[in-house]
């Protein structure tokens, strides 16, 4: 990789600052779902056991007055972690000033520290959010390297990633490496042939993930709410299935791109329609010829996830992003299970998942283990399938 991991650091005796992603969901004070803190343990451990001093920072959630304060602060993540690691973690309740100065100067080699919640400068004129630099240059002139392992940012140029690159030596941790290693491969450098599934809701969230890839992949199949839209295109009846009328125009030139460039574009050959939008609900499998006014399409059928799993066989990189259905209703999970299990059977391949829904239904599906890569990042995944730069993956230093 040609930026800096945290292996090409010499961290022993230094003041690693290390920019963490502890935006952890919580309710009434307590930590509801704890991954974003134990995904962040490898990094953290190789620092201390290496001989650092960690002085560990995050956002969480949006702080706009005062009032936001109380119930955004880190200190519960502070106490977990510390927990986690089994080790003191020192929790600072500032984002700047004496106290912190002080514990920063006092922390041992091997040693942990937090501050809190970088967005309390957000209160008063958004300086962690704009990029302040006066605040980026304060928060780099406590330590000595600093570290960001924070993906879920990296596609905004905040003064708690950007700032503080700008001025010491940065290097990614193993998440931030993991991300570009592989959503920055299948953009940049993809073993071939590589195939993008795409799906979701909506056309329109996905117009820039759906061009890159019409240029980077061999092969686009597409399914879920978005299909409607091409199939709309096509000339077809689609009932009441989700359609962005505004976007039949762009899905038509899409489809003929992916023509003049000699791509192959796949929509699905047939669908599950249902009579309302809920599980519970008269549903039935139609061909996509075949869908009458009245109903919805919620999922590809049968015949479709055999086509994808043929179209799948012998991929080397497969990046999906988007469910197939409305996965969180078991009646339309089955499009969404299936091309999971096509992807568990394939040989050989680099199997990536990008996008916050995305990454859920492979989770609660069962099949997390069975891709090389689920993306944590969200909105920064998606804009780097789409072939931005990312300014918080830009600014980590070259090696
Ligand atoms: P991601 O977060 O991975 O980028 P999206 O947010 O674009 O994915 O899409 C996820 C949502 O798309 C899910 O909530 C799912 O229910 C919905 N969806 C999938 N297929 C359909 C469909 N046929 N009709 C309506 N919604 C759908
Ligand atoms: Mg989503």
């Amino acid at each position: 990789m040609a930026k800096k991991t945290v292996k090409d650091l010499d961290v022993k005796g230094k003041k690693v600052l290390m920019r963490v992603d502890f935006n952890v969901p919580m309710k009434d004070g307590k930590i509801t779902d704890e991954n974003r803190i134990v995904a962040a343990l490898p990094t953290i451990k190789y620092v201390l056991e290496h001989g650092g001093k960690v002085i560990a920072f995050s956002h969480l959630g949006k702080v706009k007055e005062e009032a936001d304060k109380a119930s955004k602060s880190l200190k519960p993540v502070a106490e977990r972690l510390s927990e986690l690691l089994g080790q003191p973690v020192k929790f600072i309740p500032e984002t700047r000033g004496a106290e912190l100065e002080k514990a920063v100067s006092e922390l041992k080699d091997g040693e942990i520290m937090m501050f809190e919640n970088t967005r309390f400068e957000d209160i008063d004129g958004k300086k962690e959010s704009k990029n302040d630099p006066e605040l980026g240059k304060y928060w780099a002139s406590l330590g000595d390297v600093f570290v960001n392992d924070a993906f879920g940012t990296a596609h905004r140029a905040h003064a708690s990633n950007v700032g503080i690159a700008s001025h010491l030596e940065t290097a990614a941790g193993f998440l931030m490496e993991k991300e570009i290693e592989f959503i920055g491969g299948v953009v940049n450098n993809p073993a071939r042939p590589l195939v993008a599934i795409l799906g979701g809701a909506k056309v329109s969230d996905k117009i820039g993930v759906i061009e890159n890839l019409i240029e980077k992949a061999d092969k686009i199949l597409i399914g879920g709410g978005m299909m409607f839209t091409f199939l709309k295109a096509q000339g077809k009846n689609i009932g009441s299935s989700l359609l962005e009328e505004d976007k039949v125009e762009l899905a038509k030139q899409l489809l003929e791109k992916a023509k003049a460039n000699g791509k192959e574009l796949v929509l699905p050959i047939d669908t599950v329609v249902a009579k309302e939008f809920k599980n519970d609900t008269e549903f039935k499998t139609v061909s996509v010829d075949a869908i009458e006014d009245g109903w919805m399409g919620l999922d590809i059928g049968a015949d479709s996830i055999k086509l994808f799993s043929e179209k799948l066989n012998g991929a080397k990189t497969v990046v999906w992003n988007g469910p197939m259905g409305v996965f969180e209703m078991p009646n339309f999970a089955k499009g969404t299970i299936g091309v999971c299990e096509a992807i568990a059977h394939l040989e050989g391949a680099t199997t990536i998942i990008g996008g916050g829904d995305s990454a859920a239904a492979a989770i609660q599906l069962g099949y997390a283990d069975k891709f090389t890569h689920i993306s944590t990042g969200g909105g920064a995944s998606l804009e780097y399938l789409e072939g931005k730069v990312l300014p918080g993956v830009e600014a980590i230093s070259d090696k």
